[in-house]
């Protein structure tokens, strides 16, 4: 086996390497092995560039949800508690005490 194919990976390898790059980080010697194989594989630059696009995406929305609280009141509570309650006991026959 010559250096190169030592040193390049497959798709799999690729793909594996994009995904824990971008949550944990890769050893330099992995960076070295993806950019070679980036620079040949179209396929796996493509799904990299759709993975950071996704993540940015994700994060953005985790930002989002964040920001934006959500409180839902009282009313909206107790009449949410009653319909589950009425749905239990349609489907049931049973009326419990339903701790909510
Ligand atoms: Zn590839």
């Amino acid at each position: 086996m010559n250096t190169l194919k030592k040193i390049t990976c497959c798709c799999r390898k690729a793909i594996f390497l994009v995904e824990r790059k971008h949550t944990e980080g890769i050893a330099v010697m992995d960076e070295i092995r993806l950019l070679i194989h980036l620079k040949d594989c179209p396929v796996c630059r493509i799904f990299q560039e759709q993975s950071l696009l996704i993540d940015c995406m994700m994060k953005r929305n985790q930002k989002f949800l964040k920001d934006k609280r959500i409180n839902l009141s009282d009313d909206f509570k107790n009449n949410l508690k009653g319909l589950i309650q009425d749905k239990l006991v349609q489907k049931t026959g049973v009326m419990g005490d339903t701790v909510l």
